[in-house]
């Protein structure tokens, strides 16, 4: 049988998403499913971009190495899925995004030392290429990178979900923490598939998945309880933009809540 070839490539990351991946329960199945011929985590002997069917990208674009780097998995790629919320939301090193300047994080961070690396405001690697299929989760639930491997290998494709993590946390039974204790809960506006893990652990959602699709159902209903229970624009911005700094309907969303006004 045929194996796909599959590349697994980081950008700027914690490499926590190729962890996930390379610790799934059927990482030895999958191994003997597909050919990986990219893997820095499985084997420090890879090499960027050969030639593959499916493409995985970690990380975002932070700096110009990562932007060449990135076409370059472009080009030898039949598939490229953008690996978790770095890749398909830009991630929290996207949350100065437009509020600070590059140049004046970068020199918060490193001072007036020298490093090899040209740096860009981090962005979603869609920003920059066509992505074919987003996986998101920092990092990424392992069914869903079941899922997507899964959908390649019988030749179909992974659906892409709608609906927001409060539909799984009625379904997990929890109490509405952002309902009944005011907390800042995002799971009203937050793509599901983690099955409301940290409401489950009675902590409030801050979004890892990045923004639900506008216009979904769920989100009037529930997302108008931030203004109801008194947090400001401002405040829910805030913690919208941990990662969803480069979401589109951001504004569109708050001015849902917040009726447009400032
Ligand atoms: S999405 Fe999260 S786990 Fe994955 S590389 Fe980014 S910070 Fe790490
Ligand atoms: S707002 Fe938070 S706690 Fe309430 S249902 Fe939605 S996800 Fe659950
Ligand atoms: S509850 Fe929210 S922050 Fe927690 S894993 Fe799910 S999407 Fe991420």
């Amino acid at each position: 049988m045929c194996k796909p070839k599959v590349g697994v490539y980081a950008l700027t990351s914690c490499y926590g998403c190729q962890l996930k991946l390379a610790t799934v329960s059927k990482i030895l199945e999958i191994s003997e499913a597909v050919s990986f011929e990219s893997f820095y985590m499985l084997s420090s002997a890879s090499t960027m971009a050969p030639d593959v069917e499916v493409a995985f990208v970690e990380g975002s674009v932070s700096t110009e190495k990562d932007l060449e780097e990135l076409h370059e998995i472009r080009k030898h790629s039949k598939i490229l899925v953008a690996l978790g919320a770095c890749s398909v939301n830009g991630g929290v090193q996207s949350w100065a995004e437009g509020d600070k300047k590059v140049s004046d994080l970068h020199a918060t961070v490193y001072g007036t030392s020298k490093i090899d690396a040209a740096p860009l405001q981090a962005t979603p690697i869609s920003k920059h290429v066509k992505v074919d299929y987003y996986l998101p989760g920092c990092p990424p639930e392992e069914d869903e990178i079941l899922y997507f491997i899964s959908a390649f290998l019988f030749g179909t494709f992974p659906e892409p979900k709608d609906f927001p993590v409060c539909s799984e946390c009625r379904m997990a039974g929890n109490p509405c923490i952002l309902i009944e204790r005011g907390e800042p809960c995002l799971g009203p506006v937050t793509t599901a598939g983690c099955k409301a893990r940290c409401i489950s652990h009675d902590v409030p959602c801050i979004g890892c998945r990045g923004p639900v699709p506008h216009n979904t159902s769920w989100f009037d209903s529930l997302a108008s309880v931030f203004k109801a229970k008194g947090m400001s624009r401002e405040s829910v911005r805030a913690r919208m933009r941990i990662f969803g700094a480069h979401e589109p309907n951001l504004e569109g969303h708050l001015d849902k809540i917040y009726g447009g006004t400032k």
